[in-house]
Parts: C-alpha cells; sequence; structure tokens
C-alpha cells in the first residue's frame, strides 16, 4: 500500500462552484470505489492579500491509502470531478491539480505552503519545486491553481489547526436563498461555543454560517474538534436537502497569515504584526472609518479600522498619542491612498497617562484663581492677590480605554484570524 496525496485549487469563479465541494464530490466518488480516505481532508486558507482571489482563498488536499494498481483510477476519478465540476468557461478559473506519492511531506513543500500564506508565489516557482520533489501536476488552461494545489498538498497543518464542517446543497437549490432554521443556530451556538466559533456575531446576532454566494455551500460550521463540528451540524435544522457533508482539518482561525515585520519592512500584499507608538490621536474620516497613525522607530504608517468594525472602532478612537500598541492586520496599497494596515486585531500594551489643566485656587480664600494670560501668572478677583509664578494643576483623566486584546467582530473577520476566544481557552 502506498499514500498519495491530492491538491486542488481554482475551480470556482464569483458565478459558482467552491473548490472544498470538488474536493468533497471527488472523495465521495472515491470512497463509493472503495478507495481508502486517511484521517480528514484539509481546507488551507492561502494568502488573504492576494489580489487574484474569487473569494477566500481557498485550496484543498486529501490523502488516499492505495495500491499501485489503484493509483490510475483515483487520478482518473479525481481530474474527471474536476473537469466536470470547475467553471472552465470562466476566464480567472484556471484549475490545478496535484498528484504526489509520499510517506512524508519533504520540509520544502512545508515551507513553500507557509510561503504560499503569508507571501506571492509565481506559477513558475510552484511548478519547478513540483519537479524537484517529483510531484505530478495537471493544469486546466494557465493552471494557475497549482500554486495552490501544491500548498495544501504540503501544508502539514502540524502547529495549530481548526476544523470546519461544511453541509453542500442538491444542485437544484443552487443560487436560491438558503433556508435554515435561525432559532436553531442560536441554540447550537449557545450549546456548543467555545467549542465551535465564529459561527454567530454574538454583538448583531448575525448568522455567520451561510454564505451570500451562490455556491454549492449551504453552511459551514467551525470549531475546534471533530466532535464539536458535528454535534453542532446535529443541532442546526435545514429547510431544504443536504446533499453532502464534509469534516475538513483548516489552518482557519490560526493567524498563519501573519508576520512580524518592522514598519520599514513592509511589503505589498502580506498580513504583519507591528509593535509601537500611536504617533498621532485617532481620526475618523468620511465614512466613519477610524485612522491613527503606527510609528515604530523605522517609519510611521496609518492603520484603519473601518465603519463595519463597529464596536471595534470604539477601542481605536480612545487611543492617544504615546499609546504602546500591538497591531495585526492586512496591507492596503491603493493608487491615490497612503499605504494603510487594515486592522484585524489591537493590543493596547501602555497608556500614557493623561492630565487636564485646572487653574490654581487662592491660598487665602480657597477660590479658584483666574489667568492673567499667558506666562503672567494667575490673580485672585475675591481678595485682589496676584500670583505671577502660580502654575496651573495638572488633574489626571481617566482613559476611555483599557489596557489588552480587542478584534474585529467576526462579521470583519478574515478566515485565518484567530479569534481571540482560541487565545482564552487553549485548553480546548
Ligand atoms: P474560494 O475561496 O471561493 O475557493 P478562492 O478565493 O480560493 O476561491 P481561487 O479561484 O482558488 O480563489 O483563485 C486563487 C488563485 O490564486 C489560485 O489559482 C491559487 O493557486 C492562486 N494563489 C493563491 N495564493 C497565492 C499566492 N500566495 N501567490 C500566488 N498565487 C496564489
Amino acid at each position: 500500500m502506498m499514500e498519495l496525496h491530492v491538491g486542488v485549487d481554482d475551480t470556482d469563479s464569483k458565478r459558482g462552484m467552491c473548490t472544498t465541494y470538488v474536493g468533497a464530490v471527488a472523495i465521495r466518488s472515491l470512497q463509493e470505489e472503495g478507495v481508502e480516505v486517511k484521517g480528514y481532508p484539509k481546507l488551507i486558507r492561502l494568502n488573504p492579500m492576494w489580489p487574484h482571489k474569487t473569494r477566500g482563498n481557498c485550496a484543498i488536499s486529501f490523502t488516499v491509502e492505495v495500491s499501485p494498481s489503484q493509483v490510475p483510477l483515483v487520478k482518473e476519478r479525481v481530474l474527471e470531478t474536476v473537469r466536470s465540476l470547475a467553471e472552465m468557461e470562466v476566464e480567472t478559473t484556471n484549475p490545478g491539480v496535484v498528484f504526489y506519492a509520499s510517506e512524508k511531506i519533504p520540509e520544502e513543500l512545508k515551507s513553500y505552503a507557509k510561503k504560499t500564506v503569508q507571501e506571492v508565489v509565481e506559477l513558475e516557482e510552484a511548478e519547478a519545486l513540483a519537479r524537484e520533489v517529483g510531484a505530478e501536476v495537471h493544469k486546466f488552461k494557465m493552471g494557475r491553481g497549482l500554486i495552490g494545489a501544491l500548498a495544501a498538498v504540503g501544508h502539514p497543518l502540524e502547529k495549530d489547526w481548526t476544523y470546519e464542517l461544511i453541509a453542500y446543497r442538491s444542485r437544484e437549490y443552487w443560487g436560491k436563498p438558503r433556508r435554515i432554521d435561525p432559532s436553531s443556530v442560536l441554540l447550537m451556538d449557545r450549546l456548543t461555543y467555545p467549542r465551535t466559533f465564529d459561527n454567530l456575531d454574538h454583538g448583531t446576532g448575525e448568522i455567520r454560517i451561510t454564505p451570500h454566494t451562490p455556491c454549492p455551500v449551504l453552511y459551514g460550521i467551525r470549531g475546534e474538534s471533530p466532535e464539536a463540528v458535528l454535534r453542532a451540524h446535529e443541532l442546526v435544522k435545514a429547510m431544504e436537502p443536504v446533499e453532502l457533508v464534509m469534516v475538513y482539518r483548516t489552518n482557519q482561525g490560526t493567524d498563519e497569515h501573519l508576520k512580524k515585520s518592522t514598519i520599514s519592512e513592509i511589503r505589498p500584499c502580506t498580513s504583519v504584526i507591528l509593535e509601537g507608538k500611536v504617533a498621532s490621536n485617532p481620526r475618523t474620516i468620511p465614512g466613519g472609518h477610524v485612522i491613527f497613525t503606527l510609528d515604530d522607530g523605522t517609519g510611521t504608517v496609518d492603520c484603519a479600522a473601518y465603519e463595519p468594525t463597529r464596536r471595534f472602532r470604539e477601542v481605536v478612537r480612545g487611543l492617544r498619542e504615546g499609546d504602546r500598541v500591538r497591531v495585526c492586520g492586512g496591507v492596503r496599497e491603493e493608487p491615490g491612498i497612503p499605504r494603510t494596515i487594515n486592522l484585524e486585531k489591537l493590543s493596547i500594551l501602555e497608556l500614557v497617562p493623561l492630565f487636564r489643566k485646572k487653574n490654581p485656587s487662592c491660598p487665602r480664600c480657597g477660590k479658584s484663581l483666574k489667568s492673567e494670560g499667558r506666562s503672567k501668572g494667575y490673580s485672585c478677583k475675591k481678595c485682589g492677590l496676584h500670583f505671577p509664578s502660580a502654575k496651573p494643576k495638572l488633574i489626571p483623566v481617566e482613559r476611555k480605554v483599557e489596557r489588552g486584546s480587542f478584534e474585529v467582530p467576526p462579521r470583519c473577520r478574515r478566515h485565518l484570524a484567530k479569534p481571540l476566544v482560541r487565545e482564552i481557552h487553549r485548553e480546548y
């Protein structure tokens, strides 16, 4: 028996389809042939700042344990599934499939996968690496999906991972409004959170498990273990048929896209962790977005909390010049606007003490003195005394924010962003 890893990417378009569905259908058809699929298939989210992604930049991979004589059947089934389901007629859909026979994933494939999550990779680089490690590649049209397919095969998911259970719709329902019982989702969340997470926006009550695109996904439930997502799935009441259910192991919710950086080293199309001081008090710009400038000693950069982040903006608004913060977010570079960090998380490390000035009081009558003008001292109107060297009192002002970590609400969260609840409940 041997292990064969299969990777697939770039099968969908904004009009429809989903690479996870292609993977699920391929797995189902292999299992129907008696092929053994090892463990959980992988759903790997790649660089969220990659501009040519369709939506969530995901690729999938799974491993089969087969005899050498079964290999042609596996390859044919997978390629046939991609051929029949991928949105081939859409110009920007360029599927790639990778087959890799190996007991062990070599280090260079693991590093390549990490690079594809954090940076930008060229198709030639993926092809050269596939040749080097002996992976078989299949390109459809331009075959750009090869980049993600190889990354999904190479991703070890060995440091941190989560699970997503995806329920798929019957074909006749694709494109129609999704119907699930909202109260069952609230109950599911109440009974399973935080073993499941980001399925409901607790701030707004918004249900997060159903996508708004015409793809085959009815809902996806995120959680910490297969048991947690399966239990949640049992609680959710769908009011239309579910054609297929697949549990994926994934790098979602792990912060794998973030890389520690300094402001001078920031590169486009990446997501960074920066530490520095607030260099300007936050300002609210038209549209309700809140921006402040960060200085880390190597340079300055604007950091933005956009309008949809709602209450997160209140935290950002409470910052003051001199506060020490750590920020996480994607680097936004667009012509005509300054380079901006699109905030995902903010840690307030140190708050500068703030004071307001108060006129000193008269040592004789205790009433508040009046200023005589800049550097001219103070006088008491009642006693008629003059105090040329009196100074204003400095009264501490209570800060509106506290030290701690803050995050954008689930509705604004990137698939890869690690919700704070995952850090708090590490034992899960
Ligand atoms: P969905 O999430 O709905 O499945 P998607 O957002 O994953 O769609 P794709 O249609 O798969 O989008 O297109 C993304 C394309 O970009 C793929 O061809 C993939 O190989 C490629 N790609 C992904 N990450 C990178 C990267 N870091 N550098 C270069 N190319 C990348």
